[in-house]
């Protein structure tokens, strides 16, 4: 998947998510989780809102890495607007990430298999615990913000830390979700409704592909007339669904991921 491709379906799943926030809390914490500096959009100058293409892609890489020189000076800052949708994107980019692509270690990051894995289940393991783990993180940090912290002194009052480093793991575990929506990173069983997407056949290893073919699938899995692309928009709604709704009964554990795991990233009986 592109980067305008994770911006967009992560902006598409904030929307989504919005709108059905104050069904998944607790009343009394309706205002405080719905309205997260967090799930706010990331808007810029998109060419086409809706889909994934090589203006908004390159754009898009401009404006990160303009963000990322800076990202020093704002670190005490409140977040900013997008922050979410800017670190799920940013995966792919941010220097320090970038051999993840490569790396062994890494490709969980984008649901793929590496070269050691003997099996699709072995990656595929690998890849979903990856996403489970780091949106139970968020529950933990967010958690701690809204529960646990007591402001101490003039300087200990504030969370905007753990707010920030909770928005970079839910960004991690969205970024590989989406990833497994990409006809580049995974084959699914195939299907005709996008909430009930196909089971996961089999786990692709990016050394070994065709990487012109594996960015014309990742234009694609990244605009939204595509069926992949809306799978990966209401998985992406349903997982911050999923944290917020923990949060809320003031849990410190993510419930009901056995339950998402089969619906949005089942793994096929059929993958060896
Ligand atoms: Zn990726």
């Amino acid at each position: 998947m592109k980067l305008d491709g994770h911006a967009k379906l992560t902006n598409a799943a904030i929307l989504s998510f919005s709108v059905n926030c104050a069904k998944a809390t607790e009343i009394l914490q309706k205002d405080t989780m719905c309205r997260l500096p967090q799930f706010s959009t990331l808007n810029i100058d998109w060419k086409d809102w809706m889909n994934s293409n090589e203006k908004d892609n390159s754009n898009l890489a401009y404006y990160l890495a303009v963000q990322e020189a800076s990202i020093i000076g704002e670190s005490m800052h409140p977040l900013q607007r997008g922050y979410l949708t800017r670190e799920t994107v940013a995966v792919d980019i941010e220097p320090l990430k970038l051999p993840l692509h490569v790396l062994a270690s890494g490709q969980k990051y984008h649901f793929m298999r590496d070269k050691s894995d003997k099996t699709v289940k072995n990656a595929y393991n690998k890849a979903s615990a990856f996403v489970h783990a780091n949106a139970q993180r968020w529950v933990e940090k967010m958690h701690y913000v809204l529960y646990q912290h007591r402001p101490q002194g003039r300087s200990g009052h504030s969370t905007i830390a753990q707010r920030r480093d909770a928005a970079s793991c839910l960004a991690l575990a969205l970024h590989s979700l989406q990833d497994s929506f990409s006809p580049a990173h995974t084959r699914r069983a195939s299907y005709k409704t996008p909430n009930q997407p196909g089971a996961i056949e089999d786990m692709y290893i990016y050394s070994e592909q065709d990487h012109n073919k594996h960015s014309a699938h990742d234009y694609e899995s990244g605009s939204r007339q595509s069926l992949h692309a809306q799978s990966a928009v209401l998985a992406s709604a349903d997982l911050m669904k999923l944290c917020v709704a923990s949060v809320s009964r003031k849990s410190k554990t993510l419930s009901g991921w056995n339950s998402y795991r089969e619906k949005w990233i089942k793994l096929s009986p059929k993958a060896a």
